[in-house]
């Protein structure tokens, strides 16, 4: 993967975004590795989503998520499995209810030990994040979608079916217009594709673009992406258009019997022009080859 050494993966409670009422983004600021994690209040009770990488970003969410709740009762979600969004969960245990779908419930089972291996090998500081991380259960496990009354707000969590990973989750709050889609939408990067043939294939490019025509369907007001800006609809209809200029551009070139290096080369090059601003370039690669065996002539 990455080359470089990544920064360190430290949320910080910093530059906290009221984005509609009694509802609150911990922003990433842009850093890599660190989601934007949201805090929403009802009348008595608050919901966490995600934790930040490893139980030193989590202790430092679950303390400013309680001070927010003053008192309401706390909840925790995570939009997928990955260690960044789910690897600090253990922290709200006896704190928190732990609420996720039964896909990524899966995920984080059968992956989150390979997962935690992986990530340990991105350099040092990703690996002291890491450090004491156990793999929580969640307390309660629901299998497409859940309906959370926080009091006089009812929020909502579904399960999208496999695109990004195979647990993926979006939660909205539909009397304010806000969507946290976690890692199905990435604003001013390029998708996220965690494609790593043989022992990750489950990120689907196909199924992601029919994901993205739904959420777009919703028209919601405003979008909270897994990383970047907070924004509003725009968000969901750039990455549906990457995603789709992505297989065609892929296939086009599939179609023509070109090896998959050159199909890597003239794709990336072309996505790069159109998106001179974007970062995280690496995964135009994986992208290109998890399309290229989703191709059908
Ligand atoms: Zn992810």
């Amino acid at each position: 993967m990455a080359e470089y050494v990544l920064p360190d993966p430290v949320v910080q409670i910093a530059g906290v975004q009221e984005v509609a009422r009694d509802l609150v983004v911990i922003p990433n600021r842009r850093v890599q590795l660190v989601p934007n994690i949201g805090v929403i209040g009802g009348a008595h009770s608050v919901l966490v989503i995600d934790t930040g990488m490893g139980p030193r970003n989590a202790e430092k969410v679950l303390e400013f998520a309680a001070d927010y709740a003053g008192g309401r009762e706390l909840y925790l979600t995570t939009t997928h499995f990955h260690p960044e969004h789910a690897f600090g969960a253990q922290v709200f245990a006896g704190e928190a209810t732990f609420l996720i779908n039964r896909a990524q419930a899966e995920d984080l089972a059968m992956k989150g030990a390979g997962y935690l291996k992986m990530f340990a090998g991105l350099g040092e500081p990703v690996a002291r994040q890491l450090q004491g991380v156990e793999l929580a259960t969640a307390d309660v496990v629901y299998d497409h979608s859940y309906d959370l009354d926080l009091g006089g707000r009812v929020v909502q969590l579904r399960a999208t079916g496999r695109a990004h990973s195979k647990g993926d989750q979006v939660v909205t709050v539909p009397d304010a217009g806000v969507m946290f889609t976690g890692d199905l939408v990435e604003a001013g990067q390029f998708a996220i594709f965690p494609w790593f043939p043989p022992h990750d294939t489950d990120v689907s490019g196909m199924r992601w673009i029919a994901v993205m025509q739904r959420l777009i369907a919703e028209r919601p007001q405003v979008v909270v992406p897994g990383h970047g800006d907070v924004g509003g609809p725009r968000l969901l209809a750039d990455v549906g258009d990457y995603l789709e200029l992505l297989r065609d551009e892929t296939w086009v070139r599939r179609d023509s019997s070109m090896s998959e290096e050159t199909i890597v080369d003239e794709v990336r090059a072309l996505m790069i022009e159109r998106h001179p601003d974007w970062s995280g370039q690496e995964w135009i690669e994986q992208g290109v080859g998890c399309l290229c065996a989703e191709h059908v002539a």
